[in-house]
């Protein structure tokens, strides 16, 4: 049992378990990938700027002056490294590779449920960001499926299926052909997507054109649709793909279908907000009327928080890039759109405000 269960390790969570840490609360950090800050490894571009960037009418500084990107912007590579060093240099409690999946109640406290188990916590701190990976629909459980890549390497010698149809699949692919190229494998790379056309822009078609050119085996699956996720006889984990199918006029369909061992399978089929989470869970939205949100649009659904970012589950806090654009806050019986950047700024200063919020309810 943790004082604290904090979820999603980019710049809101750290910052969170380093001021629980400060502070001597007890927590967990959990991460789904494979270390803190995937989030931003994941999203930015190779070598782009981080700047430490705030909004005009914050009067506040940056909270947590330790995860402050420099004044003088490092590419995100190095800032990444910084952070990682950090965590390790104060030994923070993170846990990686686990996934967020649901939220119980206790008696007197909240249970985490994750692809790892269920962690304890009497307070709960959502920091997931705004980028949640789509999941493949599959009759059955498709959970092993990556969806993202962490190490090509890893799919060399193996015959790999990626799923998806637009730049950040064909990213992937072209990385795993490389290093299949460079460890002289053949094994083919094959790509599906369930429309009958790929929809890249001409930057990555052209390298993926000269992996191709330079002996990539790369073989496409147009109109393939993730039929299920099933476990065989010898207790691996596979996905099936339906590769075509012939309608009948007697009414019998007639499909091809191939089936891959989950752990050689990267699905990249976008990312969604966090609403379809914030229903999971139970915490409450609001929809904006006409004329209420001057951020959101009229009928976007806005999650509910207090001041001090507590949803109306009791105890789960939500904060950072899961919050924004804007968020609807309740205040002395009124409830407002509030402006919410999504700016590692604003995740770190949530973090902190969170923190003291959850020490003042302990003390
Ligand atoms: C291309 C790009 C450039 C940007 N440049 C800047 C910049 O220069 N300066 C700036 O201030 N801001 C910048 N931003 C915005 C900034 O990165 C975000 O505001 C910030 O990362 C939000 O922090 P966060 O901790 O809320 O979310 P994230 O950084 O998204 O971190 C969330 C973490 O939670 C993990 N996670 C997600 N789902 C689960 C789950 N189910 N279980 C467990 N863990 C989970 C993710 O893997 C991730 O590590 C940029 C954003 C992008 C996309």
């Amino acid at each position: 049992m943790h004082d604290v269960v904090i979820v999603g390790g980019g710049p809101a969570g750290v910052a969170a378990a380093y001021l629980c840490h400060r502070s001597g609360l007890s927590y967990i950090l959990l991460e789904q990938g494979k270390t803190v800050f995937q989030g931003i490894a994941n999203t930015y571009p190779e070598g782009k700027n981080v700047y430490p960037s705030k909004p005009k009418e914050s009067p506040e500084p940056f909270l947590v002056e330790e995860l402050r990107p420099p004044d003088k912007p490092v590419a995100v590579e190095k800032y990444v490294q910084y952070v990682q060093h950090f965590v390790q240099h104060e030994n923070l409690n993170v846990k990686t590779e686990v996934s967020f999946e649901d939220l119980k109640e206790g008696r007197d406290h909240l249970t985490v449920l994750t692809s790892q188990g269920a962690f304890k916590g009497r307070k709960v701190i959502l920091a997931f960001g705004s980028s949640i990976p789509r999941e493949l629909s599959v009759y059955g459980d498709a959970k092993m499926v990556a969806k993202s890549l962490d190490d090509p390497k890893k799919f060399v010698g193996a015959r790999t299926l990626v799923i998806g149809g637009g730049n950040t699949a064909a990213d992937v692919i072209i990385s795993i052909l490389k290093a299949k190229r460079e460890a002289n494998d053949a094994e083919s790379v094959y790509w599906a997507h369930v429309a009958q056309k790929f929809d890249v822009n001409k930057e990555t078609a052209q390298r993926l054109g000269e992996e191709i050119l330079l002996g990539g085996n790369i073989r496409l699956l147009p109109g393939a649709v993730p039929r299920i996720g099933e476990v065989d006889e010898e207790g691996v984990d596979r996905l099936v793909m339906r590769i075509n199918e012939f309608r009948q006029p007697d009414g019998i369909e007639i499909y091809h279908a191939m089936s891959f061992p989950m752990k050689n399978v990267i699905a990249c089929i976008g990312s969604q907000g966090p609403l379809p989470i914030f229903d999971k869970i139970g915490v409450q939205t609001i929809a904006c009327a006409e004329g209420v949100c001057t951020v959101a649009k009229e009928g976007d659904r806005l999650i509910l928080l207090t001041a001090e970012y507590e949803s109306t589950r009791k105890g789960v806090y939500v904060i950072g890039g899961a919050i924004s654009p804007s968020y609807m806050k309740i205040s002395a019986g009124s409830i407002q759109e509030e402006k919410h950047p999504n700016l590692i700024y604003t995740a770190i200063n949530d973090a902190h405000h969170v923190v003291e919020a959850i020490k003042r309810k302990f003390s």
